[in-house]
């Protein structure tokens, strides 16, 4: 090092950071985010878990989660009244919810939570959208999200149902094949080919639930509780209805997904936190050739290595959290690139928590690590499959050609 360099060097490490704190001078991790993870966890507790079995078993989403989530304040500290939304706070509720082992709920509450509510946070301009974004808020509305149709989910551009302009609103005709929540829905944002008045591309369109009939109730691998329905949809809405104009619909269904994407990778993380604990257990209590499985190293050394990966995951959640949409933060490919990552972890670990129970760990009423490995799979779908998220990241490898000719010269 010259004396140039280092001299730059020691100017950048005397620079003061703003308000003269330290760069992580009020840290991302701590006491504080601890209690907030306990606060979450207490009214999971309290709201959810009593209803996962029967919502499971009636493969109906309750609603009473998310009005039970609304009255302790949950949602409302998720997106406060006239300010940005606490995206931390969402990260820890996915991770936290993640961690009751039904993905039917978590996601079911993620949907609500931050693909409908970060929707119309940011694009819900009219007394109307403001209204449901309010009743989102305080647990009295419920909403869901139709983006894919059954001629495309990975290709939006494909969508066939349309808003077509009449005088002072809109008509909507299509279907929407996977609708999560449809049946229980007080409204739907549709993404739409707009149409008519010069109008052209797609655009998103709150319809209200009356607007939807069943076409067919999905029948699925797993995730039971979040019930997902094929509709076809036919309405009139007024102008007000318009939550993304034509042209920036796609935009603001990725919006919607980017805040899902990160709240998947969240609930991995719970989901995958709560299998290694119950592996980790068995693996202490259960006795083969007269001792414990843990004493085992191929085990042990397996969950460690599953546990080594998880907690990577954790704090790129809440590391993402912290700077989701900042100038210069994360966003939508980082996102992509997490959730897919998160995505095909939860498969392999909840796979290999089920083995280490052995035969118990395919029985359906000795553990929940078959009803977790099963719900798992969704998540390399919903919300963008795999392949998508990794289009999304490789639409930003660039290469850098200056490094490329500075390093390599082929002869
Ligand atoms: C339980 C469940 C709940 C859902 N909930 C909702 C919801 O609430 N709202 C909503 O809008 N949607 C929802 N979806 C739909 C989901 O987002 C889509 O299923 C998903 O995006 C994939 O679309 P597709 O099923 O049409 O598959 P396709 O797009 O037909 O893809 C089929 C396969 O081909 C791959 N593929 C496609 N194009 C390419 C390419 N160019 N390069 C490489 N591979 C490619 C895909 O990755 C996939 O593996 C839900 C799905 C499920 C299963």
């Amino acid at each position: 090092m010259n004396s140039d360099t280092a001299g730059v060097i020691e100017q950048r490490a005397a620079a003061p950071t703003r308000a003269g704190q330290p760069l992580f001078g009020q840290g991302l991790f701590g006491e504080h985010l601890t209690d907030a993870a306990d606060g979450i966890r207490a009214v999971l507790t309290d709201v959810v878990r009593p209803w996962a079995h029967e919502a499971e078993r009636a493969g109906r989403f309750p609603r009473q989660v998310l009005a039970g989530l609304a009255a302790a304040g949950v949602i409302a500290r998720r997106w406060p009244v006239g300010r940005d939304g606490d995206t931390g706070w969402g990260a820890l509720l996915a991770i936290e919810s993640g961690r009751l082992g039904f993905a039917g709920l978590s996601v079911g509450i993620s949907l609500q939570v931050e693909t409908v509510a970060s929707i119309l946070h940011r694009y819900g301009r009219t007394e109307l959208l403001r209204g449901y974004l309010d009743g989102v808020r305080d647990g009295r509305l419920v909403g869901c999200l139709g983006a894919s149709e059954a001629g495309g989910g990975s290709d939006l551009m494909s969508v066939t149902t349309t808003a077509t302009r009449i005088p002072d609103g809109w008509q909507v005709r299509g279907e929407k094949k996977f609708l999560s929540l449809g049946r229980v829905a007080d409204f739907a944002l549709l993404l739409c080919r707009m149409d008519g008045d010069g109008a052209g591309g797609l655009g998103v369109v709150a319809v209200p639930a009356a607007a939807l009939t069943v076409r067919k109730r999905l029948v699925k691998t797993g995730t039971q509780s979040l019930d997902t329905t094929w509709m076809d949809v036919a309405c009139t809405v007024g102008e007000d209805a318009v939550v993304a104009r034509p042209g920036l619909g796609l935009l603001a269904v990725t919006y919607g997904l980017t805040h899902e994407r990160l709240s998947v990778a969240g609930q991995v993380v719970g989901c995958c936190e709560y299998a290694i604990d119950l592996a980790v257990s068995h693996l202490h209590n259960r006795r083969q050739f007269g001792r414990p499985l843990f004493e085992c190293q191929a085990l042990r050394i397996r969950i460690a290595e599953l546990a080594s990966r998880l907690t990577v995951l954790r704090y790129a959640v809440l590391a993402m959290a912290a700077g989701l949409f900042a100038p210069g933060g994360p966003g939508v490919r980082e996102a992509a690139a997490l959730k897919v990552t998160a995505a095909r972890f939860a498969e392999e670990c909840t796979s290999e928590c089920m083995h280490v129970f052995g035969g118990a760990g395919y029985l359906e009423d000795e553990t929940p690590l078959s009803r977790m490995w099963r719900d798992s799979r969704l998540a390399r779908i919903g919300g963008g499959t795999d392949e998508m998220m990794w289009e999304l990241v490789a639409g930003g490898l660039g290469g850098d050609g200056e490094t490329y000719r500075a390093a390599v010269s082929l002869r």
